[in-house]
């Protein structure tokens, strides 16, 4: 495993780095976790919290002109319900990810010197599996008890959805121009 000479540095600060050079030899396995400081995700979503670190079980290979990256994300969320408002552990999983990195042309991908930062790949694709509206358990229909008596504060919450889900969109804009 070449993450291993990456342990001798603060293992919460670092960004997941490929040294593109070693693709040469084959495959490469990225195996660790990129910690909620590295990822600064910020949800956009008071119901879900994502204080935990991002797990990646990866093989990065050259296909062409291109990087491939395959294997498993996941990662926990601390949520609320958004009916009941019940706390609990969302777990975002992404057994089969793939993404394929350009290395040519006008989309290509920034390198420092050989290495390629892959942080933004895997933030950006957990994010997009963030839930949009937790629910503790499906179909849970209780109301939350603040919302009695007041179907007003109810009402408003449903009708954020949309609005939301733009700024996810505008939010992930701003991330690709990084
Ligand atoms: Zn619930």
């Amino acid at each position: 495993m070449n993450l291993a000479k990456r342990a001798a540095r603060a293992p919460d600060t670092m960004p997941l780095l490929l040294n593109i050079e070693s693709l040469a030899n084959g495959p490469v396995r990225l195996k660790g976790e990129l910690s909620p400081e590295e990822l600064d995700m910020e949800t956009l979503d008071e119901l879900v919290k994502a204080n935990e670190p991002l797990d990646y079980d990866l093989m990065a290979e050259r296909a062409g002109d291109n990087i491939l990256l395959r294997g498993r994300l996941s990662m926990r969320l601390q949520c609320e319900c958004a009916r009941c408002l019940q706390a609990f552990v969302h777990g975002v999983e992404l057994p089969d990810w793939s993404c394929l990195l350009p290395l040519a042309g006008e989309e290509k991908i920034e390198l420092t010197n050989v290495s390629a930062d892959l942080t933004p790949y895997l933030r950006e694709d957990t994010f997009l599996a963030f839930p949009q509206h937790p629910l503790c358990e499906t179909g849970c229909n209780e109301s939350p008890k603040w919302t009695e008596g007041d179907g007003k504060q109810l009402k408003i919450k449903e009708a954020s959805d949309e609005p939301s889900e733009a700024s996810v969109w505008s939010k992930l804009d701003n991330m690709n121009l990084e």
